[in-house]
């Protein structure tokens, strides 16, 4: 089967090379990878059906190293009160696809995974978070009685909350960390992140999720060399395609949908996702230097391909000098590759 190389821009034949994988996340395990090289290049070529695979293999290792609850899990607790994937995600108060994800094996973070079973193994807390969310309007009256039968509690009702402020908020308790090293020493700025996103993707065609994460990353970092502080406050590690925001949030971020939407479509390599700016961006928070920042990395790196700019960032210090899935130190900053071509 030939699959799309993007350094040799044509269909090429590939083998797979097995690689050993040592750690996941600070945990000890012991398993492989699979990865596609390009038979006339040689370099790794990212397929979507693969890295699901690997990242199913490691996944499950670790899961069972921390103790992470299973996906049948949440499905049959689901089953218990006969609620969809959607009505418990509303009760939960997480972002629209969370349980959908979690079902399907993302990893929940340690602390998500044991507050679902909390909340499955007392029930009393789920009923107790179930009469929350129907105060809040967020669930119906109909998912409300499926799952307390006969209730006459008359409970009023607030204004319709906004999903994407509990999306936000899920974000903020991940990313917003004290300033320090590994955010360039800058709090976690929501609206930045969500401004500079609608400007990109207004700016640079096929703004991908995995060009998304190493664009934010090279604009914070150019920050952090010109000014000795970060831009958007995100905090970023080591991943195989490049510096990528940890835990995974860039999936909750592409979902904020105020300024800008996800699309996706299909190509040679299976389902992509691209970011559609909604143009209302606004742009009057940012410094005159920050805008500068932020055009200068757009002008580098936006007639280049997804690979093309992931391979750039594996030239990058920090991502030589840093392990898999380990925070990205800004302290590298300092000695930016990327500076040669401006
Ligand atoms: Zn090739």
């Amino acid at each position: 089967m030939k699959v799309y190389c993007p350094y040799c821009r044509e269909d090429v034949d590939y083998k797979i090379e097995r690689r050993e994988v040592k750690e996941f996340k600070g945990i000890e395990i012991d398993t492989y990878e699979n990865v596609a090289i390009c038979s006339k290049c040689n370099n790794d070529l990212y397929i979507n059906d693969i890295e699901k695979e690997n990242n199913k293999r490691i996944h499950e290792l670790y899961r069972e190293k921390v103790d992470i609850i299973k996906p049948e899990d949440i499905v049959n607790f689901r089953k218990k009160y006969g609620i969809s994937q959607r009505e418990l995600t509303s009760i939960l108060g997480f972002g629209k696809m969370t349980i959908n994800r979690y079902e399907q094996g993302k990893l929940p973070m340690k602390s998500q995974s044991d507050y679902i079973r909390l909340l499955i193994e007392n029930e009393n807390e789920f009923i107790k978070k179930v009469n929350q969310a129907y105060e809040k309007n967020e669930i119906t009256k109909k998912t409300y009685e499926k799952i307390i039968p006969n209730s006459d509690i008359k409970i009023k009702k607030i204004e319709k909350e906004d999903i994407q402020n509990l999306f936000r908020q899920q974000i903020e308790e991940v990313l917003n960390r004290k300033p320090d090293i590994y955010n360039g020493y800058k709090q976690l700025d929501l609206n930045k992140v969500e401004n500079i996103i609608s400007y990109m993707a207004k700016k640079v065609n096929n703004l991908t999720i995995t060009s998304l994460n190493k664009y934010l990353w090279y604009i914070d970092m150019l920050s952090f060399n010109q000014r000795s502080v970060a831009i958007t406050g995100l905090t970023y590690q080591h991943e195989k395609f490049g510096p990528t925001i940890i835990e995974q949030e860039y999936n909750e971020i592409s979902l904020l949908d105020d300024k800008y939407k996800r699309e996706d479509y299909e190509n040679e390599i299976g389902t992509m996702t691209k970011i559609v700016s909604n143009k209302n961006y606004d742009l009057s928070n940012f410094s005159k230097k920050e805008i500068e920042i932020i055009n200068t990395i757009i002008k580098l790196l936006k007639d280049k391909t997804v690979s093309e700019i992931s391979k750039m960032s594996h030239k990058e210090e920090a991502w030589k000098k840093t392990k898999r899935y380990e925070n990205i130190s800004f302290e590298y900053a300092m000695n930016l590759k990327i500076l040669k071509n401006i």
